[in-house]
């Protein structure tokens, strides 16, 4: 199947095939047609299965189909819930639309807003921004979203796990009645239910699994350690191993910032992105890591979403996240674009259940590797998991962990949003739109591949 043949104009092929795309993934194949004839579309695909280009590519041609002369108006708006999604979003429009006459524009909190407004007093077709400071934005009038014809949620999971459904329904609010409605979502909770059912009407349900799923491009290991000496492992490991290009997720922002040091005093450049680190510091982290210039990142699972970093080798969990699909969320940064990565986890014994979790969960048991001079010492009773991480890292016992608010970074600007969720992630076993799997759950994950399948 070819990009021309679900509709697409000329120009847009033209931008695609030059970004080297032969054929649409999955969900493009499937949402294209679908928005392109203006229907509301409710799409299950998380980052990885090329979602970005299904809602981009359509929304460029319906815009660019209907020309608006001199100034123009904001005619689509995407909210993502993080500033490096929408700094990636944007740059897909731009970059789709290379050959079309269409502005966009992103917006972020963090950063100073005059550039903002001052970049909203010239041409913008397409806003793509993150909630919080849109609202800023709407309560000082700096904003129009009267003429707004195209709506898009992007992850809507996350913005709800981020508490940003009042901001959202706030923004929904002021826009015009009749508009083109299109959410994505990893998975599909009571709470992204409710949303969309106030939201789509006669939606198309689309949902595909990730491109590459965990059973088969992804090398999965686990290796057992001691609480206090995962620090050791790490550094063991990346050395040994000559690890370029580490992704490694922390479960608190501090245990990312003591990790970081750590790394550096061992002679691996390394740096912690996470939501208290000013956009420029996160921005220049990210170049750096994409350039292949750091080593290594270390990150917490707010600061990684959305990041898009192709044939990315290792993802290391330094610690197991609390909530299982966030593991599948983790590794699915590796492995993609056809080439295979690995995904090594470091479980203490506090983290048995996390693990058995997360094997119930992609259904398959990870295959176990013990480092000669790492023995677990069989002494070591598991201590439980409190908010914040384990002692391993030395960070605190409590304060940073998912049952806490999440403030400020990730989003807006600085604000915590609606109330935010405790206790992490979405209710096991939310129902599901017809047709659908369950969102984050690999179906490839159910048969073992033993390491590298294809
Ligand atoms: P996304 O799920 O939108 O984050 O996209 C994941 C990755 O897939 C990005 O690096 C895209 O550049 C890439 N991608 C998107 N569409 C295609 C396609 N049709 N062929 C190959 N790669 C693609």
């Amino acid at each position: 199947m070819s990009f021309a043949s679900l509709g697409l104009s000329a120009e847009i092929v033209r931008a695609v095939t030059e970004r080297g795309y032969t054929e649409p993934t999955p969900i493009q194949a499937q949402a294209i047609p679908v928005i392109l004839k203006g229907g509301d579309l409710m799409g299950g695909a998380q980052t990885g299965t090329g979602k970005t280009a299904g809602f981009t590519l359509p929304l460029l041609q319906r815009l660019a189909d209907k020309q608006v002369v001199g100034k123009g108006h904001i005619r689509a708006l995407v909210l993502t819930p993080t500033r490096e999604l929408a700094a990636q979003v944007e740059e897909s429009v731009r970059m789709y639309g290379k050959h079309l006459p269409l502005k966009s524009m992103m917006m972020f909190g963090g950063v100073n807003i005059n550039p903002q407004i001052k970049q909203l007093h010239g041409r913008v077709d397409i806003l793509v921004a993150t909630p919080g400071r849109l609202l800023d934005h709407l309560q000082q009038k700096t904003v129009d979203l009267s003429h707004v014809e195209i709506l898009v949620l992007d992850e809507a999971d996350r913005m709800l796990d981020m508490g940003f459904i009042r901001d959202i329904k706030r923004v929904i609010a002021v826009l015009p009645k009749k508009r083109q409605n299109l959410l994505f979502s990893a998975t599909f909770s009571d709470e992204i239910k409710l949303l969309a059912d106030g939201l789509l009407t006669n939606p198309a349900l689309i949902e595909v699994a990730r491109r590459n799923q965990t059973a088969e491009l992804i090398e999965q290991r686990v290796y057992p350690v001691d609480r206090e000496r995962k620090r050791e492992l790490l550094t063991h490991l990346i050395k040994e191993n000559n690890w370029f290009q580490v992704l490694v997720f922390t479960r608190t922002k501090h245990g990312a910032n003591n990790l970081a040091d750590h790394l550096n005093k061992n002679d691996i450049p390394a740096m912690a992105i996470h939501g208290n680190k000013s956009q420029a510091a996160r921005t220049r982290a990210l170049a750096e890591f994409k350039t292949a210039k750091l080593q290594v990142l270390v990150a917490t699972d707010i600061a990684a979403r959305g990041i898009d970093i192709s044939e990315l080798p290792h993802v290391v969990n330094y610690e197991l996240p609390n909530v299982a699909e966030d593991y599948v969320h983790r590794i699915g940064r590796t492995g993609r674009a056809g080439s295979s990565g690995e995904a090594s986890s470091l479980v203490c014994i506090d983290e048995k259940k996390l693990l058995n979790d997360i094997e119930r969960l992609i259904k398959r048991d990870i295959p176990v590797t013990n480092v000669p001079g790492f023995d677990v010492d069989p002494r070591i009773k598991a201590e439980p998991i409190l908010n914040g991480s384990n002692r391993g890292q030395g960070a605190p016992r409590q304060g940073q962990g998912r049952g806490q608010p999440r403030t400020g970074g990730t989003g807006g600007a600085g604000r915590t949003g609606g109330a935010p969720r405790t206790g992490g992630g979405k209710p096991a076993g939310a129902p599901k739109p017809a047709g659908a799997g369950r969102g984050a759950v690999p179906s490839g994950a159910q048969h073992r591949s033993g390491g590298r399948g294809r």
